[in-house]
């Protein structure tokens, strides 16, 4: 009667997220109504409230839950000496190629690897001699132009006034805002060694080729942490944020089996960065990075103090010991960890013979928490009933959902679609012993429970 299918639960599809996620209310292309605009997404009802259950399951457990870390929100537009310092104005690109033909633009280490080729770390002379050599064409056969660097940043100018001193960029990356206000947190805290500052925000990349969904999007949303470490340190503090992200990441219900580590070789790593681990996953889109955790040195904080003048060190609290801190890096795409979540959700089953679909969130990121339903819409006394109860849940746990359209199948399957733990039945019986009827979601179990005991 009630089967898993344990092997499809694994062989997800990535456009049978992508339908779901659009019929259900999730997320929808950004622009839609005049045709779209690619690289950019939608959050629907649904979407806004598990991207936010994310976040602030990770603000409660980085930031909240800890002694040690200080939460900013700096703003997206910033001087754009930021983005000179930081070495984004001259290294933040990728490499493009055109097709001759039709003049569409693509990342030519995309093709080199799409062509069943290792990319990463070449620099464009090597592409190119890889893409003539073993004569990788576009993804519709034409010729390739040579390879050209693309800066990734948008550009905009600031204030009435269009000129060089105008020009700013939407931030490509949440942690400038954290390093340019480093000295104000010291300042106003001045907090022990090792500490942290997080961040959430939008961070704006164009991409050249956005693609697989919310993956590659040219606006999306980022969590980080800039962990200042005493230099001799920053091994164990690496350490403890590695295991720390797991911890997170089981959190989020992705299975340990399905989380890889990779340690970056040094050819691959920033110029800056001492050691990188890529935390991959198993996407549908096959094994891809979630996030990265980077030792970035001092790299950052030396920068800002040799082009601002102002000074950067770290005095260790009763002691002449000065030095500017070195910084450990977890940086989260808020994006990918929802792909994840969705992906690894996903579950097909049989229900009396019947194919469902149903997402099975841990409870804590379910957008809806429970479905309370009357038996029948037309039956003033249970609908009443029903009001009294949804009232009840409402008021407990927020995220509850009035849900009286079609037959009860049809509801239990739509709240399976969008994850919903329980759905909480009211019929006739409830009407003489004040209980309804929950069903549980993965199980489909269904079991009676006394209104006051819910
Ligand atoms: P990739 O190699 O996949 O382009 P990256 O190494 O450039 O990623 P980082 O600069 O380390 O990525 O960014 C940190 C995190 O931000 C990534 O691990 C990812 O979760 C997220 N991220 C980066 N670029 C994008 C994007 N275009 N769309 C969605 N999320 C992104």
């Amino acid at each position: 009667m009630f089967a898993i299918l344990t092997m499809m639960e694994r062989e997800v599809k990535l456009e049978n997220i992508v339908s779901l996620a659009k019929r259900r209310g999730f997320m929808y292309q950004g622009s839609e109504v005049y045709g779209g605009l690619s690289g950019t997404w939608d959050y629907g009802p649904l979407g806004v409230t598990l991207k936010r259950n994310i976040m602030n399951l990770w603000w409660n457990y980085f930031v909240d839950a800890r002694d040690d870390m200080y939460g900013v929100d700096a703003a997206i537009l910033m001087n754009q000496k930021v983005w000179q310092a930081s070495g984004h104005v001259d290294t933040f690109t990728d490499p493009l190629v055109e097709d001759l033909k039709t003049n569409q633009r693509y990342r030519a280490d995309h093709l080199v690897k799409d062509a069943g080729f290792e990319a990463e770390g070449l620099t464009n002379e090597e592409l190119n001699e890889l893409i003539i050599e073993k004569e990788i064409k576009s993804p519709v056969g034409n010729e390739l132009s040579p390879v050209r660097t693309f800066n990734m940043m948008f550009q905009t100018t600031v204030g009435p006034v269009a000129d060089e001193k105008s020009i700013s960029y939407l931030r490509p990356e949440t942690a400038q805002g954290v390093f340019t206000n480093y000295k104000n947190v010291v300042d106003n805290f001045y907090p022990d060694l090792p500490f942290g500052i997080a961040q959430q925000g939008k961070a704006f990349r164009n991409e050249i080729s956005p693609r697989d969904f919310v993956f590659r999007s040219r606006e999306f949303e980022m969590m980080e942490i800039e962990y200042f470490v005493h230099p001799d340190k920053w091994e164990e503090s690496f350490e403890a944020l590695l295991k720390d992200v797991h911890e997170f990441l089981d959190m989020l219900g992705l299975p340990q089996d399905m989380v890889h580590e990779l340690e970056v070789p040094e050819n691959d790593r920033a110029h800056y960065s001492k050691r990188t681990v890529d935390i991959e996953f198993d996407f549908p889109i096959g094994r891809e990075e979630l996030l990265g955790l980077a030792y970035r040195t001092d790299f950052d904080l030396k920068n800002i103090q040799v082009n601002s003048g102002k000074n950067m060190e770290y005095t260790i609290k009763g002691t002449n010991e000065k030095f500017i801190p070195h910084v450990i890096e977890p940086s989260f795409g808020v994006e990918r960890a929802l792909m994840a979540v969705l992906s690894s959700a996903y579950t097909e089953d049989e229900v009396n013979g019947e194919k469902r679909i149903f997402l099975k969130f841990p409870e804590h990121l379910a957008p809806v928490k429970y479905a309370v339903s009357p038996l029948l819409k037309n039956k003033p006394e249970l609908v009443a009933k029903a009001r009294e109860v949804y009232d009840i849940l409402k008021k407990k746990h927020g995220n509850v959902m009035w849900d009286d359209n079609g037959n009860i199948g049809k509801r239990y399957r739509r709240q399976d679609e969008i994850g919903t733990p329980y759905c909480v039945v009211i019929d006739f019986e409830t009407l003489e012993d004040n209980a309804v009827t929950i069903r549980e979601r993965d199980t489909t179990e269904q079991k009676r429970v006394a209104i006051q005991e819910l």
